[in-house]
């Protein structure tokens, strides 16, 4: 089951579980559109595979099984990477 996970590992935006803007990699590390095309240029920072858009939860899937709310973010942000 996914993560998904509350928001951006580089710029710590929100990205709630109905988000459309948000995007994984294959280890559910998870960022916004934003950031996943301008710096990241589609490649996890972390482990280099792609990144593809989430798909959403629906809201009463998501009552039996929650999004995680354990926030995952870079200290160091993204740009250096
Ligand atoms: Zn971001
Ligand atoms: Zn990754």
């Amino acid at each position: 089951m996914l993560e998904l996970r509350p928001n951006c590992e580089c710029c710590d935006n929100d990205l709630p579980p109905s988000s459309s803007r948000a995007m994984i990699c294959s280890f559910e590390c998870t960022f916004c559109d934003d950031c996943a095309t301008s710096v990241l240029k589609g490649n996890c920072p972390n482990c280099g595979g792609g990144l593809v858009r989430r798909p959403s939860r629906d809201a009463k899937l998501l009552a039996k099984f929650p999004a995680s709310t354990k926030r995952v973010l870079k200290p160091q942000g993204c740009a250096s990477a």
